[in-house]
């Protein structure tokens, strides 16, 4: 199974964490304490909610050997993964990396370009099913978790992160969904060429890092 490395090294105790990359309107980050909190546990769910269904995936298709995954480097966002699965919802899902995220009160991924207020509103949402939950963790960080049942795989809080945030929303497909096929509807007309395939026992191609944008 994947594991995402650290990206940055362990701060000190009572220090304070490095600047966010995000346009948050403030630019000071958590207390260490906080942070790391935040990175390490709930990282490990993530990360941890990717290795189940890998195992799962892989006990189900037996002897094959690769599975279709997205290379996040490479989407550019078209659309395509939501409407061109062969499975009636796509088996494509948004996952995060909560190591990279910035908690940004002002989430980029999460409202609309010019939201009517920063809350829960339906109508401040970029999200077109209101598959992300936003969760006040302290002032002024918000946690963001995709509800998986919801996501469609659209891409459009990618775009929105990925244009004005660390990239830390993404997309990969779910192997306790995806059929395995032989031929990837999705990859036959991506628009980015980021589909390819990967070893069972290595199915996610994670983000540890903010992309270069
Ligand atoms: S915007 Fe699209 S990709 Fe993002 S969580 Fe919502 S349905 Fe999923
Ligand atoms: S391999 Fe098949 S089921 Fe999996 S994402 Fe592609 S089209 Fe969908
Ligand atoms: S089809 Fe390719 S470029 Fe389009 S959203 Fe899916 S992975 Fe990204």
């Amino acid at each position: 199974m994947s594991s995402p490395e650290n990206p940055k090294p362990p701060l000190a105790a009572g220090t304070l964490a490095e600047p966010t990359m995000n346009p948050t309107p403030s630019d000071s980050t958590p207390p260490v304490s906080r942070r790391q909190f935040l990175r390490d546990g709930l990282r490990a769910a993530g990360v941890a909610g990717l290795g189940g269904v890998a195992g799962l995936g892989a006990a189900r298709t037996g002897a094959r050997e690769y599975y279709w995954q997205i290379d996040p480097d490479k989407c550019v966002r078209c659309g395509r993964c939501a409407t061109e699965c062969v499975l009636q919802q796509s088996a494509v899902k948004c996952v995060h990396a909560y190591a990279i995220c910035g908690y940004c009160e002002l989430c980029t991924g999460y409202f609309n370009p010019e939201p009517n207020a920063l809350n829960t509103g339906a109508e401040n949402q970029l999200c077109p099913t209101s598959a992300i939950r936003r969760t006040f963790i302290e002032d002024p960080y918000y946690e963001y978790t995709i509800d998986e049942q919801l996501c469609i795989g659209c891409g459009k809080c990618v775009e929105g992160c990925s244009r004005f945030g660390n990239g830390s929303l993404y997309l990969q497909v779910r192997h306790d969904r995806c059929l395995n096929c032989n031929e990837c509807a999705i990859a036959r007309v991506c628009a980015g060429d980021a589909f390819r395939r990967v070893p069972v026992d290595q199915p996610y191609l994670l983000r540890t890092a903010p992309p270069a944008h």
